[in-house]
Formats: structure tokens, C-alpha cells, sequence
């Protein structure tokens, strides 16, 4: 098959690197890619906003399956826009990319599906969205209806915080359109995990389930970011959790959208909330693989992930069966400097190859450039260091050995990833 990987983070390097791997692959090409995944496939200098761009190259190189990795391109309908000219993708319609979209539509979705989710209400005017928090009370979650690059949620641990949240929002302008109408809704307590499943509009298949660190510092405290690390499995998500989410809601989900008339195609990757009780609520749906849990879910998996990306294309998947490595996979992300605040671009990174080199370990690129001969940082996230490993603590030990091995003075990275299942284990 000659697949178009679209995006360029650590993620689609996870993704290149995965279907690099399986036996049907013929040519794999990466659009815009970065100076990591340059290993795996030949990088197109087309951006992933760009559209007409990539159904072209689509087009003229008779790609069989574009693989979309960011949610931007399917919030714009790139999928759309291939359908049309009869090239097969891994991603959902425009439709059913509003699941993440709008905070508003998905949770207008999963209340009539019956999916068990926070109490809420969508607003667009801040007297109305205030009335609702003097009903209510705090604590209580204010989040823009659009997306706002991961920063338009505000927990709101009193009522004049979440007015000013409000007002945020809506007065400010803060996010833009993204913020003019919001979502507020019911704060609920529990331990947080990803699950995601793959459908192809019909059948669904569930993967596995990882947890990550939002938080810029060490115990999860500071700013939040894109994510710091990952692991997979999460030890929380247990197989009779595992049982309730699909029953309860991923399956309700595709379903519920194909009865709408939109069929879901692609990740689904659903943001969980488990209570002490193993029942989960649904805080959140994204339609594409988490960044960094993507890198952790493709050093797990065993067997061949384009049977998996083009079942998902083609309607088929009901004969797919992942396996996995039973062992733990970690990520450590590591970034430049200043993030998620401002940092510098450019500085050297060295030694990757060193750690690229050790077993069971794979450095995966986010943000990285080839300057003559040096791979210099680009970005905010630049590195995600991969390790599996028979124990959580056995795995981050390996992750942390080969952090270590780079020699990276513009970077750092938070030295307790995992620290949650570290702790159980050694209970
Ligand atoms: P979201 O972008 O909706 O995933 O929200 C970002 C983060 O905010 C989540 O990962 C949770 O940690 C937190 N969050 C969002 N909604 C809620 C909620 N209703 N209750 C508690 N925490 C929430």
C-alpha cells in the first residue's frame, strides 16, 4: 500500500514508525513530517492545513490511504475532500469531527445517547451562563465550545472564579470565536484515563487505555501543556472498566452518530473520569490519537497497525484483532526550555542516535529539523523518549536511562512520569 501520513509531531512519527513496520506497507510519505520521521518515510513539504495541497499529492502519487493524524485538517473536512475524489482515509467526516470540535455539540450527543457524562448547560450569553453557576455552586468546569489550543477549560473552585471565566469568555474574548459560546458543567472527581477505540462507522474495535501528564512540573503541578508523558497500560483502567466504557458509552457513541447520519470513522479517543467504584463518566471525545499516548499505544502494539487503519477505511474492521505487548510503555516527553510558556528555537540536540540505540527504547521526534549536519529544536515539545519494560518501574528506569543519554542543553523533561503506577506497584 502506498500511504500519506498527515502531520508532523511526535504522534505521526509514532505512526510512521508503526506503519514502517507492517508488510503491506510500499511507500509511506509524511506531510510536513520533521527531522525524525525522515527515517520512516519521505517527507512532502505540505502543511496539514493545507488542503487542496494533500488531495492533490494524494492524487498525483495514487496514495491508497491518507492517514490523518492532528484534528485541525478533520475539523476543516480534508476527509470530506478526499471522499470526493475516491482516496481512502483514516479520520472522521467534518459531521462527526464536531464530537471534538464543539463541546457544545458532543455533549447534545452523548445526553441523547444516554453516555454518562457531567451535568451541563451551553450558553451564549454570560447573564444566563452566571445563573446557571448561583444554581449550581462550585466547584464547577467553564470551557470554551470551540477549540482553543487545550487552554479553554477553567476549573472553577469558586463562583466569582467562574464568573470571571465567564467573562473571559465571552466579554474578554479571550479565545476568539472559540469562546463565544461556552459549556459549563458539573466538576466530578476521580482519576482520569484515556481509553481509545477505532471505528469504521459501524464496527468498533477497543484498543487500550494509557494515562498522561498534563502538567508542566513534577507531581503534576504548573501550567498545563500539551502533555509531558504518558503510559500504557493504565493501571485504574481495569478489564471490568474496559467492559463499562465500551458498553456505556463508546459503543452507544458510534451507534448514536450513525443514527445522526454521521457515521464515525477513525480514533475514537474518549477523556474518562473513573470514581473509586470503577464507573466511568465521559469528560471529553477527541477524534484523533493523544499526543503524546499515540507514541505509547504504537510501542505496545504487536501486530500490524495499517490492518487496524485500513479496516477503519474500509469498513472491515470487524475482522481486525490487535495484539499487544503485555509489557508497560512510557513516554518522557522532553521540550525546550520555557514551555509551555515562551522558549527558544534552534538550540542543538546531541546524542539521540546513542539513545535511539538501546534496547527496548525508541526516541520519537515532535519538534526537530536537520540544520546542515545538526538536529536542532523547533517547537515546544521536541522528543519523546519510548521505553517498554516488564514492570512500570523496570520501564521508567529505561525511559529515564535514555533521557539521559542525550545531550540536550536547551531542554528539560519531568524526572517523575508514571509516578501514579510506580506507586502502586511498589505498594
Ligand atoms: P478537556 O479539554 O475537556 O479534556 O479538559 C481538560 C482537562 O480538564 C481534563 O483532562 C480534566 O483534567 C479537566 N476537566 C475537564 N472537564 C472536567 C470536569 N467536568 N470535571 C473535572 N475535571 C474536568
Amino acid at each position: 500500500m502506498k500511504v500519506l501520513v498527515v502531520g508532523g509531531g511526535g504522534r505521526e512519527h509514532a505512526l510512521c514508525w508503526a506503519i514502517a513496520r507492517s508488510p503491506r506497507i510500499s511507500k509511506l510519505w509524511c506531510a510536513p513530517g520533521n527531522a525524525g520521521i525522515a527515517d520512516s518515510a519521505q517527507c512532502v513539504a505540505i502543511s496539514d492545513g493545507d488542503i487542496d495541497g494533500l488531495v492533490t499529492f494524494a492524487k498525483d502519487n495514487a496514495v491508497d490511504l491518507v492517514v490523518v493524524g492532528p484534528e485541525a485538517p478533520l475539523v476543516a473536512g480534508l476527509v470530506d475532500a478526499l471522499d470526493a475524489v475516491g482516496i481512502k482515509s483514516f479520520g472522521c467526516s467534518k459531521a462527526a469531527a464536531q464530537l471534538e470540535g464543539s463541546k457544545g455539540f458532543m455533549k447534545d450527543m452523548v445526553a441523547k445517547f444516554g453516555v454518562p457524562t457531567a451535568a451541563y448547560g451551553r450558553f451564549t450569553n454570560p447573564a444566563d451562563a452566571k445563573a446557571f453557576v448561583e444554581k449550581h455552586g462550585a466547584p464547577i468546569v467553564v470551557k470554551t465550545d470551540g477549540l482553543a489550543a487545550g487552554k479553554g477549560v477553567t476549573i472553577c473552585q469558586t463562583t466569582d472564579e467562574a464568573f470571571a471565566a465567564i467573562d473571559e469568555c465571552m466579554v474578554g474574548g479571550k479565545f476568539g470565536d472559540a469562546g463565544a459560546e461556552i459549556v459549563i458543567e458539573e466538576f466530578l472527581k476521580g482519576e482520569e484515563a484515556s481509553f481509545f477505540a477505532v471505528c469504521d462507522g459501524e464496527n468498533v474495535i477497543p484498543l487500550v487505555a494509557a494515562q498522561d501528564h498534563k502538567a508542566v512540573g513534577e507531581g503534576d503541578t504548573g501550567p498545563n501543556t500539551g502533555g509531558m508523558g504518558a503510559y500504557s497500560p493504565a493501571p485504574v483502567f481495569t478489564d471490568a472498566v474496559e467492559a463499562k466504557v465500551m458498553e456505556q458509552i463508546i459503543i452507544p457513541t458510534v451507534k448514536g452518530m450513525a443514527n445522526e447520519g454521521h457515521p464515525f470513522k477513525g480514533v475514537l479517543f474518549a477523556g474518562l473520569m473513573i470514581d473509586d467504584e470503577g464507573n466511568p463518566k465521559l469528560i471529553e471525545y477527541n477524534i484523533r490519537f493523544g499526543d503524546p499516548e499515540c507514541q505509547v499505544l504504537m510501542t505496545r502494539l504487536k501486530s500490524d497497525v495499517l490492518d487496524i487503519l485500513d479496516g477503519a477505511a474500509t469498513g472491515t474492521l470487524n475482522t481486525v484483532k490487535p495484539e499487544w505487548h503485555d509489557e508497560t510503555a512510557m513516554v518522557v516527553v522532553m521540550a525546550a526550555k520555557g514551555y509551555p510558556g515562551s522558549y527558544e528555537k534552534g538550540t542543538e540536540i546531541k546524542n539521540v542516535p546513542a539513545a535511539d540505540a538501546m534496547d527496548k527504547v525508541k526516541v520519537l521526534h515532535a519538534g526537530t529539523k536537520m540544520d546542515g549536519d545538526k538536529l536542532v529544536a523547533t517547537g515546544g515539545r521536541v522528543l519523546g523518549v519510548t521505553a517498554r519494560g516488564a514492570t512500570v518501574t523496570e520501564t521508567q528506569k529505561r525511559a529515564y536511562e535514555a533521557v539521559d543519554a542525550i545531550d540536550w542543553e536547551g531542554g528539560f523533561c519531568r524526572r517523575d512520569i508514571g509516578w501514579r503506577a510506580v506507586a502502586r506497584e511498589q505498594a
